[in-house]
């Protein structure tokens, strides 16, 4: 059947984010999260950025409130019934992914994809709470998610080719960029490519071989990148990448993507980036 409800389970910034991007393409959005606090956030988060729309002309203030209006909130995951696709967006937990995907499993109508929004746990096991692994599949937005074009779609080991296909044609919907991930392993495609860079720069940097600035501006005037890896982790948050890194070490078994002991010091003194005021910026030496 063709999809017109879009449900979203987690409303922080990728929820928010995804759910603003269906909600601007003309799909009715069902959102979920805990509490109330996360949902009104959420809401007025997708306020402002569809008013910053109106100001620059790429949406009048009617459309922005027929977009606001196609979205409904709840706090009870049993609203999912009336969704004709679930894309999961809550903390990176597998335990609690996996509790949410077997709730969901239960709730939603048989043919209804799930889709987790996962940065680098397992498909496979998250489809495993379900008695539909065919019908999970990974789809993995960038954040914001209402203005990164890509899409990573993600096969688990069981995930059918009608599946992928289907959320192939929804990426395409949400005017995105996609991509086929043919296998379940971790990081998919950019994260993989993006972690082994973060720990390149960050030996450099332990070096002494260049400044976090220096080494900034060379990747973005000599690669073309729109930021520097360490603008990057001091904004998305040095304790995301370095996870990421002991995830990959552990699953790959592979002592190439462990965390530079730069990294670790960083995290033991709570040197987070811009959410704790400092990152590798203000590392000097
Ligand atoms: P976030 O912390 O901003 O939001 C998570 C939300 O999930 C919170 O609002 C929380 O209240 C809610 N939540 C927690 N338990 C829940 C439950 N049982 N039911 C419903 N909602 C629940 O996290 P985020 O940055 O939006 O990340 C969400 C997912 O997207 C993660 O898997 C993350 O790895 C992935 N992701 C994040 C980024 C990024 O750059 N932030 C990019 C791509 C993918």
């Amino acid at each position: 059947m063709s999809i017109q409800t879009i449900g979203i389970v987690g409303a922080g910034s990728m929820g928010a984010g995804i759910a603003n991007l269906a909600a601007i393409n003309g799909f009715h959005v069902i959102l979920q999260d805990i509490e109330d606090r996360f949902l009104d956030g959420a809401m007025s988060r997708m306020d402002k950025f569809m008013s910053k729309s109106v100001e620059r002309g790429k949406m009048t203030e009617e459309q922005k409130r027929e977009a606001l209006d196609r979205i409904q909130t709840t706090t009870n995951l049993e609203d999912m019934k009336d969704a004709d696709v679930v894309i999961e967006a809550v903390i990176e937990n597998m335990g609690l992914k996996k509790e949410v995907f077997s709730q969901l499993d239960k709730i939603t109508r048989q043919d209804v994809i799930l889709a987790t929004n996962t940065s680098s746990l397992s498909i496979t096991e998250i489809a495993s709470a379900t008695k539909r692994p065919d019908r999970v599949a990974g789809m993995h937005f960038f954040n914001p998610a209402q203005l990164m074009k890509l899409v990573e779609v993600v096969r688990g080991f069981e995930t059918s080719d009608k599946t992928v296909e289907e959320l192939k044609a929804l990426s395409a919907r949400l005017k995105k960029e996609v991509v086929e991930v043919k296998k379940d392993s971790p990081g998919f495609i950019v994260n993989r490519i993006m972690i082994p860079q973060f720990i390149e720069a960050i030996r450099l940097l332990e070096e002494g071989v260049a400044t976090a600035e220096d080494i900034d501006k060379a990747v973005k005037f000599g690669l073309n990148y729109p930021m520097g890896p360490f603008e990057l982790q001091d904004f998305a948050g040095v304790d995301i990448g370095y996870h990421v890194m002991e995830y990959f070490q552990k699953e790959f078994n592979d002592s190439r993507f462990a965390p530079p002991l730069l990294m670790k010091q960083m995290m033991r003194a709570g040197r987070y980036g811009k959410k704790t005021g400092a990152g590798f910026y203000d590392y000097k030496k």
